[in-house]
C-alpha cells in the first residue's frame, strides 16, 4: 500500500526536488523506513545514531503529531498523509505581545488609556467594527508589543502593529542589515546597510522561554523559501515551542534563508499574521492560533494547519519544568562564541580557500566539485569546478574517481561538509571540504565575482 509523504522544502534536495514520495508500509515507521531506503541522503536528517528519529524532526500522520499517537508504530490507512516537519533555521525572529504587562483584570474601562479626536478618526475603521470597537481601540492603545527582531518579520508586524494604534513597540535586533536583506525587509532602506537587525536559532529557544516565563503570549513566525510557520505560544493552557520542538538542530544541518532563500514577499505574509495574532490578543477577540501550527506555501497558494497538543513533559511549559530561569541559548543550540561563522558540521579535512589558490596555482591535480543547486553555480563559480548538487552525491558519486584528490565546496561550508561526509563513507579517501565555500573564495581570491 502505497502512502503519500508531504516533504518539505529544506528536505527536498534530498528527494530529487520531489514536494511528495510514495513510500510502502502500514505503520509510520515502516514508510519512513522505505522512504529513506528511497533516498539515502534523507535518513542522517530524519534519524539520529542510535536510530531514533531526530527531535527537530516532527512527523504528522493528517493533522496530528505521531508522539501523541503510537509513535512510529501508528498504523496508516489508505488515503492517509504523512507529513515531515523539521524546525526551520533561518528567518527566525517573533513577536510577543505584551499583553501581560496591562493585567487583564486592569483592563477595564476606567483604567484604559482615553483616545483623543485624532486619535479616533484615524482608527474610525476599527471603531465602526462591533468586535474591535472603542474599548478594543483603547485596549491596543494599552497595549505592549516587543518584536524579537527587526528583520524580514519583525518590518512588516512592527509597521502595521503601530499603524493598528498599538501603545508601545520595542524592537530588538542585534544583527547587522546586509544588502541581501532589502529585498524583504521593508522596515530599513539601502543607507541602513551595516545597522543593526536579528535573526538567530538561539533567538527562537530565548523568545520562547523569557514568554513561557514571564506568561506573556508569543505570536511566532518563522520562513524558508516559499514556505512560512505560525503559531502563538506560551499562552496560559496552551502549548510552546518547546512542546513542539524540544531541542534545536545541530548548526548547519538544515539550511538558513542565506543558505536557502526565501521570496521577498513571504515575510510579508507571516509577519502579518503575528501582527494579526498580536492584536486578537490585546483586543481580547477571535480565536487565536493556540494548538495549531499554520503552514503557508506561496507556491501553491495553500494554508494547511497541524495539531500542536501541550506536552506535559515540556522542559519549560511541562508539569515538571527543568527549565526555570532563562538559561545559555549559544551554547543550548551547540553554538561556540569563538567561531559564530562556522557553518561546518564536520571540521575535519577542511582546507582554506587561500591554500586551494596555492595549490591549483602549483599545478596540483586536484578534482572540485561544486555541489550548490545549478541556479547558485550560475550566479558565480571558481574555475575548473564539477557541479553535482548534494542531493544528487549518492547516485552520481560514480562519476568521481576515488583516488584522485577531491575538493569539495558550496555558499559557506555547510552542504559541502555533508557531501564530505558522504564521499568518505563510501570509499573517498582523499576529500577536502572549502572551508566557508565560494564566497570566502570570492573575499580571498577572488573578488570580481558576485557574491548573494
Ligand atoms: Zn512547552
Amino acid at each position: 500500500m502505497a502512502t503519500r509523504i508531504l516533504i518539505p522544502t529544506p528536505l527536498r534536495p534530498y528527494t530529487d526536488k520531489k514536494d511528495a514520495v510514495e513510500a510502502e508500509g502500514a505503520t509510520v515507521g515502516e514508510l519512513l523506513a522505505d522512504l529513506t531506503k528511497k533516498h539515502v541522503l534523507l535518513k542522517a536528517h530524519l534519524y539520529n545514531e542510535q536510530g531514533k528519529l531526530r527531535n527537530f524532526v516532527n512527523v504528522y500522520l493528517n493533522d496530528e503529531d505521531i508522539r501523541y499517537m503510537q509513535k512510529e508504530q501508528t498504523p496508516v490507512s489508505p488515503g492517509d498523509t504523512i507529513s515531515i516537519i523539521p524546525s526551520v533555521a533561518g528567518g527566525a525572529p517573533t513577536s510577543a505581545p505584551d499583553v501581560g504587562s496591562v493585567p487583564l483584570q486592569l483592563q477595564l474601562d476606567r483604567d484604559l488609556p482615553q483616545l483623543n479626536n485624532d486619535e479616533i478618526k484615524r482608527y474610525s475603521r476599527h471603531l465602526i467594527m462591533p468586535e474591535v470597537g472603542l474599548d478594543g481601540q483603547r485596549k491596543l492603545k494599552a497595549g505592549r508589543v516587543l518584536c524579537v527582531g527587526a528583520g524580514g518579520l519583525g518590518s512588516p508586524a512592527a509597521m502595521y502593529l503601530a499603524a493598528a494604534g498599538v501603545g508601545a513597540i520595542g524592537l530588538v535586533d542585534f544583527d547587522l542589515v546586509d544588502f541581501s536583506n532589502l529585498q524583504r525587509q521593508i522596515i530599513h532602506g539601502t543607507p541602513d546597510v551595516g545597522r543593526s537587525k536579528l535573526a538567530s536559532a538561539p533567538t527562537r529557544y530565548l523568545t520562547n522561554d523569557a514568554c513561557v516565563l514571564l506568561g506573556k503570549p508569543n505570536a511566532y513566525g518563522s520562513i524558508f523559501r516559499f514556505e512560512g510557520q505560525a503559531s502563538v505560544f506560551a499562552t496560559r493552557n496552551g502549548p510552546c515551542y518547546r512542546c513542539l520542538y524540544p531541542e534545536p538542530p545541530p548548526p548547519g544541518l538544515v539550511p538558513s534563508c542565506a543558505e536557502g532563500g526565501v521570496l521577498g514577499v513571504l515575510p510579508g505574509i507571516i509577519g502579518v499574521i503575528q501582527a494579526t495574532e498580536a492584536l486578537k490578543l490585546i483586543a481580547g477577540i477571535g480565536e487565536p492560533l493556540i494548538g495549531r501550527f499554520l503552514l503557508y506555501d506561496a507556491l501553491k497558494m495553500r494554508f494547511r494547519e497541524l495539531k500542536v497538543p501541550k506536552d506535559p513533559e515540556c522542559p519549560v511549559c511541562g508539569l515538571h519544568p527543568t527549565i526555570t530561569k532563562l538559561i545559555d541559548y549559544e551554547q543550548f543550540c551547540g553554538i561556540h562564541p569563538v567561531a559564530p561563522e562556522s557553518t561546518t558540521v564536520n571540521a575535519q579535512g577542511d582546507i582554506t580557500s587561500v591554500e586551494l589558490k596555492q595549490r591549483l596555482d602549483r599545478g596540483d591535480k586536484l578534482t572540485l566539485v561544486d555541489v550548490r543547486e545549478p541556479n547558485e553555480f550560475q550566479i558565480n563559480r571558481i574555475p575548473g569546478t564539477v557541479l553535482i548538487p548534494l542531493g544528487e552525491i549518492p547516485r552520481r558519486y560514480a562519476e568521481l574517481n576515488k583516488d584522485d584528490e577531491i575538493v569539495v565546496h558550496c555558499k559557506m561550508g555547510g552542504r559541502s561538509a555533508k557531501a564530505a561526509d558522504f564521499l568518505r563513507s563510501v570509499g573517498f579517501r582523499r576529500v577536502l571540504n572549502l572551508k566557508g565555500g565560494i564566497l570566502d573564495w570570492i573575499d580571498r581570491v577572488d573578488p570580481t565575482q558576485p557574491k548573494y
